[in-house]
């Protein structure tokens, strides 16, 4: 539970000394632009204090048989005033328990009436969605593999329907994720280790396009609901696993490998625009599917590509055929999910219950 920053900025308090019992006292409470001034006063003859916000009128009778009672009424109904100006939030993240190369789903309930949220992350910002069956803001953001265990702000500004924008910060605890190692030896054609000076000029240009079309954000958010499997077979290698080819050591697995045959139907895992269906010297025929908000599904050593670039696809809808295209050791699918420039464990995405 939050509040928002705009929380009361002083209180101050007046009082009347006397013996025993005050004869009157005010609070006056700021809350930006706004004052809330609070009085109270016994009552004559009759053992109570009244308490008035200015300009509501009375709210409360206490006794007042003791001076520490106007004290009591006092913070009492400053802690009244505060929810009639200053929202309370609850902060999620789905799911809760945060590991590096992990997507994760932050859920926001507040009382506030706001128009905008965005959130701040790692270095990344991201935009909020209203999810109106659950009076819910969620955004889809998440952790990089290099994201050492330990203690992160999230931080969510926003616009208020009536009044000024509004900041607050709640941290959350990433912690290590286990990632196989495997020190198995992969045989790979020469020419992907080595290649020849036609060959770095043809990676160099890919190296290009890569570069620009997958740094691209497309603000509007294009799936919609779970991610679902791009193809209905074995998982032949994780996410974050260590690979070795030739005996040198690779940066780790960012994708996720299903065991299929040459030609088996490929299905976009959500919905979205077709970014990239074009082949390319590692990555074989590829098809990059953009479902908006920066977040990419990438479709790898494709056989056939069935869609076109800029076209929109459906989730499950068939975008190619398995193979072997590109740096591949034999057929099969590889298939990654990127999130403003980094690779996040599509298995994780999957498991996640979405909006
Ligand atoms: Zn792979």
């Amino acid at each position: 539970m939050l509040q928002s920053s705009k929380s009361p900025r002083s209180l101050r308090k007046n009082s009347v000394p006397g013996p025993g019992v005050p004869s009157a006292a005010e609070a006056a409470i700021h809350f930006g632009r706004r004052t809330v001034r609070l009085e109270a006063a016994p009552l004559q003859n009759m053992g109570y204090l009244r308490v008035f916000q200015r300009p509501a009128g009375k709210i409360l009778c206490f006794p007042s048989w003791h001076a520490s009672a106007l004290v009591v009424a006092i913070v009492t109904l400053w802690c009244l005033a505060i929810p009639a100006v200053a929202a309370t939030w609850s902060v999620r993240a789905v799911p809760a328990g945060l590991v590096n190369g992990g997507p994760v789903l932050f859920r926001v309930k507040t009382t506030a009436r706001i128009e905008s949220l965005t959130g701040k992350w790692l270095g990344h910002e991201f935009p909020f969605s209203f999810d109106r069956s659950s009076k819910t803001w969620f955004g889809l953001a998440g952790v990089s593999f290099e994201t050492l265990p330990g203690q992160y702000v999230l931080e969510l500004s926003g616009q208020r329907k009536a009044g000024d924008p509004f900041t607050f910060t709640q941290k959350f605890s990433v912690r290590a994720g286990s990632y196989p190692k495997i020190r198995a030896q992969l045989t790979v054609e020469g020419k992907f280790t080595e290649p020849t000076p036609d060959q770095l000029k043809q990676i160099d240009a890919d190296q290009k396009v890569k570069e620009d079309y997958l740094s691209r954000v497309t603000p509007d958010r294009e799936w919609d609901g779970n991610f679902v499997a791009p193809a209905h077979a074995e998982i032949s290698d994780v996410y974050g696993s260590q690979r070795i080819f030739n005996g040198k050591a690779q940066r780790p697995h960012f994708g996720l490998d299903y065991r299929v045959p040459t030609g088996t139907p490929v299905a976009a895992m959500n919905k979205g625009t077709v970014l990239l269906a074009r082949p390319l010297y590692f990555e074989g025929n590829l098809v990059v599917i953009d479902h908006g908000q920066g977040l990419l599904t990438l479709y790898l050593h494709l056989s056939e590509i069935k869609v076109k670039e800029g076209e929109s696809v459906s989730r499950g809808q068939e975008i190619g055929l398995s193979g072997g295209t590109g740096r591949a050791t034999g057929p099969h699918l590889h298939v990654a999910v990127r999130w403003q420039g980094t690779y996040l464990d599509p298995a994780r995405l999957m498991q996640l219950q979405l909006p």
